[in-house]
């Protein structure tokens, strides 16, 4: 084996010892003893020693063992490059042997040896001599008694004597140690964590600290940080008289580390030992610039760092860990905000199942909208709206949702739907009002009628039962396992502001109502890039104005159903250019996938006969002729606007009325209007005209002027195509990346969640489309609408404003295209916000 201090070193301030050949831990180690921390001599082995080991090839035992002392007792501990890649248990007490245990019960006592003595024999017969551990279940408590059994057992299982010899019994633990990294399992579970075929494992081999004898002995971990909110407080905990993690197994018997009304302490016990063990793990924090966790031991009341780690921590303490590491100047804000995942905010800003419970899932279906929500099972909108005015929470399920059930999801804690994809109305909806959802659960079987859900394993619920869904994982779940709130603190805040300071992409939201505009402005959404008009027409009263105009087949019956419309629309208009007061509001023109406004059953066709006052038969002959056998592609959009002018002419003059409106109150309003799913030049030119007539009229009839800013939505891949011929008609182009991606893959995007789950398993798509923008396609037709439409008109404003505006990847697209800002629903704002940061780090 080739030899040198490369890879069998002496961890000492200069030694060459680097993450990416030693890892970690022994990099960690060495920056330690740089700070001249009590950390007991360490020697680390590099990769490439560790893999020769593995091999069968003997290290150099002599400059392996020569730095410790020769009645030095070891232990040995993986150092993996990323410390999430985990790596074989350590080995501690190596060296114990019939002559350590007679010197140390000189200096310890016969009892405290034994016990170090037996650790020692159990562990090296599991881990090294591969022995069942079973063999041990028999021993004596006294431990004198059972060291002696213990070596007499290891003997008649493995058929020879115990090793005397701490270089055969080092070797052993080193090799048994390099191999188990090797193994399939192991390389597995690393890969599955992100780790390369061919990572590496490093060995640091370090002198013990006894934990064990006279005086204050013990061990234990400290951190100055709760690892779940992310408070300023010393946690940990500490054991007299033990060893490794022994402290975290017994918390029962563990000491508290600061004084504590709950039990006794360390600060108590050993005042001088605590202090100096907090002032090792301050420093620390400001020298290592992260938040640690102090692995030590006490002997003799004197204190040894064996170890520094990471604090493990969830999202919220990680906001507030980063923000507090900032403001005390350890690292700078743009190192804070490169430190967060963007989606990990997701945790802070809605309800997460406890990391620490035992999840019973039933079944998995798409994460549609994240967080976690707890209820009883209702089958539909009106259970969901009356389990809510009983102030009960209730899971929604349906087959798939409609604009019917749009209120029972808000009244709904949560929703699970069969079918649907991730840009599903329910996925949609849910997104946007921040209702937890997950979709397309089709291993489920949905017994609408008998109100009942059966799981793949046999299991089966009813309504009224209690349910559980989580939309950040798409997970199903029996019963209600603790929750824990959402958390926008302060810390959440001050690093918002900071993201703000610094990305160079506007944020917008996608807001449709009076509620959604209130809660864009709580996330500090810059404007709002899409407000889609028909889903203002959602309560029950409303749905059926709107119903009235979509089945009205005479043009006095159009325009009657239309007078109706227009007053609400003006006065959701004037609402929220109110509530924007002076940013940017983009609505977008009637774009009602028919059969989302078309009742599907018998019932559903009664009810609205009732509502319209109009035969039974009537209706059906209706409901029949407005059928689409392709409804994504059929009357939708401008398809509307041109079939039928009327109702884009009602609509601009609500947005004009209500521009005059509101813009007597405060500053000017300029309103943006959008018009959707354009697919031809001249398209725009007959809606443009038309809209250019009603804002000469409305300026007319009020006496005041105002101007207004018409865009395009590119939803279609002609209009990215033809944007050159597009772009000078109006002053924006919007990419609707839902319906782009749907249209460019032609894949329906109320369907393919059916069969996505088979795509992306089997390689065929690498993600869900319609959740991360296909840069290959989709984003070459952006990038081609982009350009042709800037050469023309170079002030043209572009943005996205499809589910795909609040995805990471995405907005780093569009930032290299040029776009001026994305849009995406109010809970995205703020993972729209700091990925932008991130970039323009
Ligand atoms: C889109 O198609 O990307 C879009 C934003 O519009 P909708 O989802 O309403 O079709
Ligand atoms: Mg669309």
């Amino acid at each position: 084996m080739q030899q040198g201090p490369e890879h069998i070193t002496l961890i000492t301030p200069d030694a060459p010892i680097a993450i990416p050949t030693h890892g970690g831990r022994a990099k960690c180690l060495q920056r330690l003893v740089r700070l001249d921390l009590p950390v007991p001599r360490t020697v680390a082995l590099s990769f490439d020693a560790v893999r020769w080991i593995a091999d069968g090839e003997v290290p150099d035992m002599a400059s392996l063992l020569d730095p410790f002392g020769d009645m030095a007792l070891l232990c040995v501990r993986p150092s993996s490059e990323d410390p999430d890649w985990g790596g074989p248990g350590a080995v501690l007490n190596i060296g114990m042997n019939d002559a350590s245990y007679v010197d140390l019960s000189d200096r310890i006592g016969k009892p405290a040896a034994a016990r170090l003595y037996l650790r020692f024999v159990q562990s090296y017969a599991v881990h090294v001599a591969r022995a069942d551990p079973d063999m041990f279940d028999t021993l004596d408590e006294d431990p004198v008694k059972a060291v002696g059994q213990a070596l007499s057992a290891y003997e008649d299982e493995v058929e020879e004597e115990f090793p005397q010899d701490a270089k055969v019994q080092l070797l052993g633990v080193l090799r048994s140690m390099a191999r188990a990294w090797q193994g399939t399992t192991a390389r597995l579970l690393r890969q599955a964590k992100g780790a390369p075929a061919d990572a590496g494992l490093g060995l640091v081999v370090q002198e013990m600290a006894l934990g064990l004898g006279e005086g204050e002995c013990g061990s234990g971990v400290m951190q100055l940080v709760d690892s779940v909110t992310g408070d300023r407080r010393c946690t940990g905990r500490y054991l007299s008289q033990s060893q490794g993690r022994e402290a975290l197994k017994a918390a029962n018997e563990a000491l508290y580390l600061q004084k504590d009304p709950r039990g006794p302490s360390l600060e108590e016990l050993a005042p001088e030992a605590f202090a100096r063990l907090k002032q090792c793990t301050k420093l620390m924090r400001e020298k290592l610039r992260e938040e640690m966790q102090a692995e030590f031991t006490i002997e003799n009341g004197e204190v040894y760092l064996l170890d520094g780690v990471r604090v493990a921590r969830n999202a919220r303490a990680a906001v507030a860990i980063a923000v507090s590491l900032a403001e005390d100047g350890i690292i700078p804000r743009e190192e804070a905000l490169m430190r967060i995942e963007p989606r990990a905010l997701n945790e802070l800003l809605h309800r997460q199942i406890d990391p620490e419970v035992k999840r019973d899932v039933l079944a998995k279906g798409i994460a549609a909208s994240p967080g976690a929500a707890t209820g009883k099972i209702v089958f539909s909108a009106e259970e969901a709206q009356a389990a809510d005015s009983r102030g009960e929470a209730a899971i929604l399920v349906r087959r798939e949702t409609s604009p019917e059930d749009i209120r029972g999801m808000h009244a709904a804690a949560g929703v699970l739907t069969e079918r649907g994809g991730i840009t599903s109305h329910a996925a949609v909806i849910g997104r946007g009002i921040g209702t937890p959802c997950v979709v397309g659960a089709s291993a489920i079987t949905f017994h609408i009628k008998q109100k009942r859900l059966t799981f793949p394993d046999g299991r089966s619920l009813k309504s009224g039962d209690q349910i559980t869904i989580d939309g950040t994982s798409g997970e199903v779940l029996a019963g209600e396992p603790r929750l824990l709130e959402a958390a926008r603190d302060e810390a959440f805040k001050t690093l918002m502001s900071w993201a703000d300071d610094v990305r160079d992409i506007e944020v917008r939201a996608n807001a449709d109502t009076q509620a959604d505009a209130e809660l864009a402005l709580t996330f500090k959404a810059q404007g709002i890039g899409l407000c889609r008009t028909e889903h203002m027409f959602v309560e029950p009263s409303r749905l059926v104005a709107m119903r009235e105009m979509i089945f009205a087949d005479t043009s006095e019956d159009r325009a009657s159903a239309l007078e109706v419309l227009l007053p609400m629309q003006r006065a959701d208009f004037i609402d929220l250019f109110r509530i924007m007061s002076g940013m940017p509001v983009c609505i977008r023109l009637f774009d009602p996938p028919l059969h989302e406004y078309l009742p599907a059953d018998r019932e559903g066709i009664r009810e609205l006969a009732d509502a319209l006052d109009l035969p039974v038969a009537d209706v059906t002959e209706r409901v029949e002729s407005l059928g689409e056998y392709n409804p994504m592609l059929g009357m939708r959009g401008v398809r509307l606007g041109i079939a039928v002018p009327e109702i884009y002419e009602m609509q601009a003059r609500a947005i004009f009325e209500a521009t005059v409106a509101a813009s007597k109150e405060g500053d000017p309003v300029v309103p943006e209007i959008m018009i959707p799913l354009v697919s031809a030049m001249r398209e725009v030119e007959l809606v443009r005209q038309n809209v250019d007539n009603v804002a000469d009229a409305v300026r007319r009839e009020t006496g005041r002027n105002f101007t207004y800013r018409l865009g395009v939505m590119v939803e279609t891949p002609r209009a990215a195509l033809r944007a050159a011929e597009i772009a000078p008609l109006v002053s924006f182009l919007s990419f609707g990346t839902n319906d782009l991606t749907q249209m460019t893959y032609g894949l329906s995007r109320d369907d393919a969640g059916r069969f996505m789950s088979h795509y992306v398993q089997q390689g065929v798509y690498p993600e869900d489309p319609f959740h991360v923008l296909d840069v290959d396609g989709v984003g070459e037709l952006l990038e081609i609408g982009a350009r042709r439409g800037r050469e023309v008109a170079p002030d043209l404003t572009l943005s996205i404003c499809g589910e795909h505006g609040g995805n990471p990847e995405s907005i780093a697209f569009c930032r290299t295209a040029g776009f001026d800002y994305v849009s995406c629903s109010p809970f995205r704002v703020p993972v729209a916000r700091l990925a932008a940061a991130q970039l323009a780090v």
